[in-house]
């Protein structure tokens, strides 16, 4: 059997980049000011460290202005809620993204919930998951939308096809098998209390794994000529970053493939950036 077609998320981001950079400069052009994007953390967690800080060069990269907010663990509800209806308020802030998780005694979804909906470029207001279900998708969940632009670079036709998401989470799961509908599948949403995962997953033409769970899903399982996106990003004892599929089995039977590293992982930054300009230029 011939190997699968690897799908270069890195490559793919690039041109979303390339794209929102012009786009970028045409919107300084006409009004006088960039694109802004505030990225608010909230304490010391190392990954979302590296997180942040990669949206943030990625947005400098792009044209975009980014307002960087590092809060302390300390500071309380009142403080927070009052930064979020500031930049709710402030004319030159386009997107708001708080990066999660939050410490300990801030409640993400109250956060969330207060983040104005034209500025939601994350997508996780329940507003615009709302729309996406309604299928008339408006700020759509980075992570998700990556893959849907990934498998359209790729001509990859979703419609018709039977597809299984692994992973039920508000931020991954739940809205790809939105996105996944939305592109005409027909969609099986799996989770820890699924029965049996293995055929769940043998039935897909379309994989897509978001479990957190280092291989979880087995090379075995995968249906020859399926296409594989791989969201899982796990860190394995040695230091080197690995999906929630076992790659080199799975390589071998899929059609299509995403690696980890440099797959779905930079097509996320680049549907936020993308997200921002749209939510930009639809603000008056
Ligand atoms: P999460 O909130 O921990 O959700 C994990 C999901 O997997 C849950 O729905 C859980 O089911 C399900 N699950 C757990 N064990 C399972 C099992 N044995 N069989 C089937 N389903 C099982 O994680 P997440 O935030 O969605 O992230 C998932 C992975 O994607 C992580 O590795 C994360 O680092 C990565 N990620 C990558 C990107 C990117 O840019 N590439 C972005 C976001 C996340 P229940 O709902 O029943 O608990």
């Amino acid at each position: 059997m011939s190997k699968a077609v690897v799908l270069d998320g890195k490559a793919v981001a690039a041109r979303v980049r390339a794209e929102v950079k012009a786009r970028a400069a045409a919107y300084l052009e006409q009004r006088g000011r960039p694109p802004g994007l505030a990225v608010v953390k909230v304490g010391s967690d190392p990954a979302s460290a590296v997180y942040v800080r990669n949206k943030r060069l990625a947005c400098e990269e792009a044209g975009i202005r980014s307002f960087a907010f590092d809060l302390p663990d300390s500071i309380g509800r009142e403080a927070l809620v009052e930064r979020v209806n500031a930049l709710n308020a402030d004319p030159t802030v386009d997107g708001i993204l708080v990066q999660l998780p939050l410490p300990k005694g801030l409640d993400a979804n109250e956060i969330m919930d207060l983040v104005d909906p034209a500025k939601d470029v994350d997508g996780f207001h329940p507003y615009n998951t709302g729309l996406l279900a309604q299928k008339r998708p408006r700020l759509r969940p980075c992570t998700p939308f990556g893959v849907i632009r990934l498998a359209q670079e790729y001509g990859i036709a979703l419609h018709g096809l039977k597809a299984t998401v692994v992973g039920a989470s508000n931020i991954v799961g739940r809205p790809m098998a939105l996105e996944l509908m939305l592109a005409g599948a027909t969609v099986t949403v799996c989770h820890s209390r699924t029965r049996n995962l293995e055929d769940e997953v043998r039935a897909a033409e379309v994989v897509v794994a978001a479990v957190g769970q280092p291989k979880m899903v087995q090379g075995e399982w995968i249906r020859p000529g399926a296409a594989v996106f791989d969201v899982g990003i796990n860190r394995t004892a040695d230091g080197r970053l690995v999906g929630d599929v076992d790659y080199e089995a799975a390589v071998e039977r899929a059609a299509w493939i995403t690696p980890v590293p440099g797959g779905i992982g930079p097509m996320t930054i680049a549907m936020l950036l993308s997200n921002t300009l749209d939510a930009a230029t639809a603000r008056r």
